[in-house]
């Protein structure tokens, strides 16, 4: 029996990016959901990165209502929510 499960790490054998990226395309499933946000707490770059991308979702849903954004403006808005992020 191994003996070197990490408890911490979300799912099962995905990484934080990985795991960060179905979230954030919404195909993860509900496991995965409960498991990343219980990450969230003890992960400090995943919940930046994860807090960094939603924002950005919403600001450019309501910038663009819901239309798709044009690639210079995301980068704007990504570079200035990325500046304001404590570091
Ligand atoms: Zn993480």
């Amino acid at each position: 029996m191994p003996d070197c499960t990490e408890p911490s790490k979300p799912g099962n054998s995905l990484s934080c990016m990985e795991m960060l990226q179905l979230i954030l395309d919404g195909d993860a499933t509900p496991e995965q959901q409960h498991a990343f946000k219980a990450h969230l707490d003890e992960c400090m770059p995943c919940y930046k990165e994860y807090n960094l991308d939603v924002t950005l979702k919403v600001l450019i849903k309501s910038k663009c209502n819901g239309k798709g954004a044009p690639p210079e403006l995301i980068e704007k808005i990504k570079s200035q929510i990325s500046q304001n992020l404590p570091h």
